[in-house]
């Protein structure tokens, strides 16, 4: 019956959404600490009272440590330093390591003798 297979279809839609894939209006994290060490982090509206506590998953009182609220909004010609351009290039944790290297290299007397390749 077709009747039949449309309230099969909704139900079996509803059941596959979850709240993850809605898009909500502009939000904020709010990150929960419990004594047991467990984060709990929910999202709240960005103009919400986020409350001071929350109870955790083990029924113990979990504290607010910190609510994150989103980016702002980029600037339309964001200014791009030379510092930006860098990043584009390399991770933080490669930059890490050239300047550990070239600092190593200066402590030991051989950046001048050393070219680079
Ligand atoms: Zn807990």
């Amino acid at each position: 019956m077709a009747e039949r297979a449309l309230r099969g279809m909704s139900i079996g839609a509803k059941s596959m959404e979850s709240e993850e894939n809605v898009d909500f209006a502009p939000r904020m994290i709010a990150r929960y600490y419990c004594p047991n060490g467990h984060l709990t982090e929910l999202p709240f509206a960005t103009d919400a009272d986020v409350p001071a506590v929350w109870e955790c998953r083990c029924s113990e009182e979990a504290l607010l440590q910190d609510a994150v609220k989103p980016e702002p909004e980029k600037p339309l010609k964001p200014v791009r330093t030379h510092w930006d351009m860098l990043l584009e290039r390399r991770t933080r944790e490669e930059l890490q390591v050239l300047l550990d290297e070239r600092l190593e290299l200066l402590r030991s007397g051989q950046l001048r003798s050393r070219r680079s390749a």
